[in-house]
Formats: structure tokens, C-alpha cells, sequence
């Protein structure tokens, strides 16, 4: 199910102040622990944003679209965020207006984003302080009951994941590494993206929602 996302007003320094809006889809509300899975969709003027993040919205799309259709045990929410690339707006929004009710039901929360560049090694998970949490814990125990390969651990805090990281939730970001060539160029097209990377990082998610 679609719902209304949160609106907001976001300014760009070439547009200025606009409106712009998350969309969030859920499935299973009100079902047992509550995962969150976000991909920001807006990019910046100077690329066409292929890995950063057309990528991990198409990941996001497929899951939202293969667990609607088989069904999922846990309350799944389906975030796409806006203005991630101005400071994660729509990201921090969203997680400023959940109720501690909604907060003490959400087992984990996962940002996607910037993982899927072919010229760059396999993805890893980040969390903000670099230390495993509930939400890594979650992945490794997919990767061993689905024979995935297990990411590094790294620590980064620059992506959605951060804003929920802010509020107390164990908040992880699959990524790959510091020097992304690609990174806000005219570049970062589909013709770099590699699709092992956007399967392994769906088999991720989809081994979390699975349990
Ligand atoms: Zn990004």
C-alpha cells in the first residue's frame, strides 16, 4: 500500500526553494517488528545519478514488488527519500515524526546507496559509529541462513541511514568505498553499474525480511 510521504521544502542552490516529498509504501502494518528500507531518490544537476541512487531505488522497487507479492511476516516499510543530497531532509523528517510507539517496534532500519559501481569492490555495510548493531545483526544472520556472502563493516555516517541513527535505531548503510570515481559526475550511468552488486544487495534485504 502507498501512502502520502512526508512534504517538505527543500532549497537548491539552482532552484532555490521547492517542495518535494519522501514516498513511503508499507506492507503488513501493524505486524510484528518493523523494518525500514530506504533508498533517496533525488540526485544532484551534474549527473544522471545511475549509482547514486538509481540503483538502490531499483533495488528498493524490486523488493517492494516481489514481497508484495509473496508476502512478508514483518511490517516492511519502503522509503524513498528526497533531498538525501542536501543533508538527508527527507530521511531526518521522516524520522523525527515516528512515535516512540513506532520506534520501539522497529527491529532495524537499512539505507541503500551507492553500492553498485562496477569499477569499485563488492558493497559493505556501514553504520555510523562503525560498531555491529541489531541491523548488521540481522544481515549476518541472513548471509549464514541464505549462504550469502557476508560484508565488511565499515563506519560512515554520511546517508539516510544517519537520521535514524539520530533517534536511537540500529540504522546500517549498504555502500562500498571511500573513492567513488563516479561520484556526482556526468559519469555515474547504467553502462557502470554492476548488477551482481545490486543482486547481492537485494539478497541482503530480502534475507532480512525473510528472517
Ligand atoms: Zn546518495
Amino acid at each position: 500500500m502507498v501512502k502520502e510521504g512526508n512534504n517538505l521544502t527543500i532549497s537548491s542552490i539552482e532552484n532555490g526553494p521547492f517542495e518535494s516529498a519522501n514516498i513511503v509504501a508499507e506492507l503488513n502494518e501493524g505486524a510484528g517488528d518493523t523494518i525500514i528500507l530506504c533508498a533517496h531518490y533525488d540526485s544532484v544537476s551534474t549527473t544522471p545519478g545511475a549509482c547514486d541512487n538509481a540503483a538502490g531505488v531499483a533495488v528498493l522497487l524490486e523488493l517492494a514488488r516481489v514481497f508484495s507479492e509473496t508476502g512478508a511476516d514483518r511490517h516492511v516499510v519502503f522509503l524513498f527519500t528526497t533531498g538525501e543530497e542536501q543533508g538527508m531532509l527527507g530521511a531526518t523528517v521522516f524520522a523525527r515524526e515516528l512515535s516512540e510507539e513506532y520506534k520501539n517496534n522497529t527491529a532495524a532500519v537499512y539505507a541503500l546507496d551507492m553500492f553498485a559501481d562496477s569499477n569499485q569492490q563488492t558493497p559493505i555495510l556501514y553504520t555510523c559509529d562503525g560498531e555491529p548493531d541489531r541491523a548488521t545483526a540481522l544481515i549476518y544472520a541472513a548471509c549464514q541462513n541464505y549462504s550469502l556472502a557476508a560484508p565488511v563493516l565499515g563506519k560512515e555516517f554520511r546517508s539516510d541511514h544517519a537520521a535514524f541513527y539520530g533517534i536511537g535505531l540500529p540504522a546500517a548503510l549498504a555502500a562500498q568505498g571511500e573513492s567513488d570515481s563516479l561520484y556526482h559526475t556526468p559519469y555515474d550511468i547504467m553502462d557502470n553499474l554492476s548488477s551482481d552488486y545490486m543482486d547481492l544487495v537485494f539478497a541482503w534485504m530480502a534475507g532480512v525480511l525473510l528472517g
